[in-house]
């Protein structure tokens, strides 16, 4: 068969498969190989290797996109420096993402501006690269699709709060939680319970989330499921959004 020929018919094949990567570099993928005299497993692992490269920056870029993260920031960008009194073994040791595979949780606590966030996104975005499904969510947010699910009568199991291997639940403490709302997030750590790992963040410790769930009797079923396989860590420290502009004890940031 001609060249030009075979070339079409693979481009077609290729199409069909959706093979797009190996599409755009096949022309050139052959000619360097008969410059160079590559075998012909050496070109069939080369345009292999771009389509896996090509596909998983893809399914990167999308979960990442569709993971509600308000930020993509690493472990690296963190200042242990400036967190003299965080434990930064334990930090560093969560980013193995054993905890995962154990369905255990991580709680994050401290005043704002510590960086909770920033090491709930940076675990989370790990777990991405890792190939795990992630979810980020504010407790606000999450409070307000639980009571979609709870008024369209669903379970919301199917849904990605539900159900992804890693969702973070941001900011526990900045909004109070009525009744009907407390139940609702029972439900939802009971449902992960075990299965799945969440992460928490808040500004609140665990002596005070009484008074933000107004129900002790839930909130105590609440901590007992969170907190029975997990990891705490506590930030006790200054802000970083306020580096540089007040002193040690200098006046407390509002907002998250
Ligand atoms: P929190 O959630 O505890 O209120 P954030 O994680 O949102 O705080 O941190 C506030 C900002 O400061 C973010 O931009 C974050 O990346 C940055 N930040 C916080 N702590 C550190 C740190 N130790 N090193 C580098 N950046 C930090
Ligand atoms: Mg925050």
């Amino acid at each position: 068969m001609p060249e030009q020929l075979l070339l079409d018919r693979l481009q077609q094949n290729l199409a069909r498969l959706r093979l797009s990567r190996v599409q755009a570099v096949l022309e050139e993928t052959v000619k360097v190989a008969q410059e160079q005299a590559h075998s012909p497993l050496q070109v069939l692992d080369a345009l292999l290797e771009e389509e896996v490269a090509c596909k998983e920056q893809r399914r990167l870029d999308t979960s990442l996109k569709i993971s509600g993260l308000p930020f993509v920031k690493t472990l690296d960008e963190f200042d242990f420096a400036f967190q003299p009194h965080l434990d930064r073994r334990a930090v560093q040791s969560l980013f193995d993402l054993s905890f995962l595979s154990r369905h255990e949780n991580v709680l994050l606590l401290g005043p704002p501006g510590v960086g909770k966030t920033h090491l709930a996104v940076a675990l989370a975005v790990k777990a991405c690269y890792a190939g795990q499904t992630i979810f980020f969510t504010t407790m606000a947010d999450l409070i307000e699709k639980l009571k979609q699910d709870a008024a369209a009568g669903k379970s919301g199991r199917g849904r990605s709060h539900y159900k992804s291997s890693l969702v973070v639940v941001d900011e526990v403490g900045y909004t109070p939680i009525g009744r009907e709302e407390c139940h609702l997030f029972y439900r939802f750590v009971a449902t992960r319970y075990e299965k799945a790992s969440t992460i928490i963040t808040s500004n609140k410790a665990f002596v005070d989330w009484a008074e933000l769930f107004h129900d002790p009797v839930i909130v105590t079923a609440i901590l007992d499921r969170l907190l029975h396989h997990s990891v705490v860590i506590n930030i006790k420290g200054h802000s970083y959004r306020l580096r540089g502009k007040v002193g040690g004890s200098g006046p407390s940031e509002r907002g998250s």
